[in-house]
């Protein structure tokens, strides 16, 4: 049964028609569905036929909260047990600018990056686009924490999802629905070029973050497989057919580790890249991953003049939630890990492994 929640307010119209009922009716299942309903019982204003013919027809799944991790600093984690009991991350962050969520687009990830929790086990599934609204939607109704801004930077590759994912900014951003502008929101790609090519095509006024992290192949093949694929130079060319077509500054992703992607040649070779085009610079130090041996930057600041000297814009991110493993991935991991070492007890999420 399709999960309804998943439907665009133009497919639950054709269905209320095909179903004998006015249009009008759609407009109210879509907005009790992305107020939260959690039955069809509760949509009061519909029939007690209407609601049992629906009820037949559709499932409405609400994600259970697994655990629930509140920081010192007022970041909430939520890792959710989805309906199969696969298990994704959800962090919902405080920033002077708004609060902002950053949501997971598959339950674990196949880009196989050397530093990222969220890799570590494979890819298990795709979300469903309801899957990845829900984190929005139940994340800001149990905290009360009004969401202004999403991120698409939790578990997974969105562009390896890219149907569900353009289906849920849809509903995310519909009128009737939770109405947040595409200008509140970022997807964050690893590289995926025919992705990035295709995101292109929509014109969408969201901001695409590319994950870089190195700037040159031999370094970025070290790091993320992904870059055999699509090298450096097929992906700025992307880049640059993405702004040439929206006209949207890239914002570029950078994990500062420890003598890998931390030269002054490098931040050299970054702004050379970006010639022609407005790009950003975020530069992040990197969270320790438990099985990695990959160790944090003390460049950043450093590595943040050189780029600026350069002429590119370059910001330090402020991390926040260190205390509850707020870096993508980590939570999940855990809950695996310490299922695992429970003898003979059900794995509630599925590791893929
Ligand atoms: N798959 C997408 C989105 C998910 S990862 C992507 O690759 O962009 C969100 C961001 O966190 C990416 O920039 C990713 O490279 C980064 N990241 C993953 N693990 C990290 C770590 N241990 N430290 C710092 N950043 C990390």
């Amino acid at each position: 049964m399709t999960d309804i929640r998943s439907m665009t307010l133009e497919e639950l119209s054709g269905e209320m028609r095909a179903m004998g009922q006015p249009a009008f009716r759609a407009g109210q299942i879509f907005t009790w569905l992305h107020r939260g309903a959690a039955s069809f019982e509760e949509m009061t204003d519909l029939s007690k036929p209407l609601r049992q013919q629906l009820a037949e027809r559709y499932t409405i799944a609400v994600p259970q909260i697994a655990r629930k991790q509140v920081s010192q600093d007022g970041t909430i984690k939520y890792l959710w047990e989805l309906a199969d009991g696969a298990c994704v991350e959800t962090v919902l962050m405080r920033y002077h600018h708004g609060n902002t969520v950053c949501v997971s687009s598959q339950v674990g990830c196949r880009m196989g990056c050397a530093f990222c929790a969220s890799t570590i086990g494979g890819k298990v599934r795709d979300l469903e686009p309801a899957e990845i609204l829900d984190q929005v939607l139940f994340a800001q109704l149990d905290s009360g924490v009004k969401v202004n801004n999403i991120v698409l930077m939790g578990i997974g590759e969105p562009l390896d999802n890219l149907d569900n994912v353009l289906r849920f900014l849809e509903l995310v951003n519909h009128p009737k629905g939770m109405n947040i502008g595409m200008r509140h929101i970022s997807l964050s790609t690893c590289g995926l070029v025919p992705g990035i090519d295709a995101l292109a095509e929509r014109d969408l006024q969201l901001t695409l973050s590319v994950s870089l992290h190195a700037p040159d192949d031999e370094t970025r093949r070290q790091i993320m497989p992904v870059d055999r694929a699509y090298d450096v130079k097929a992906l700025f060319a992307a880049c640059h057919r993405y702004f040439q077509r929206t006209g949207r500054r890239i914002s570029f992703e950078y994990a500062m580790i420890d003598g890998v992607n931390d030269f002054d040649w490098q931040a050299d070779l970054i702004a050379q890249r970006l010639r022609g085009m407005p790009g950003h610079v975020n530069l992040i130090p990197l969270n320790e991953v438990a099985e990695s041996r990959l160790k944090p930057s003390r460049r950043l600041a450093a590595f943040q003049r050189r780029l600026e000297k350069n002429g590119v814009t370059a910001t330090v991110r402020r991390s926040l939630g260190g205390d509850i493993d707020a870096s993508c991935g980590q939570l999940r991991r855990k809950a695996i890990e310490e299922k695992a070492m429970e003898e003979g007890a059900r794995t509630p999420c599925r590791s893929g492994d």
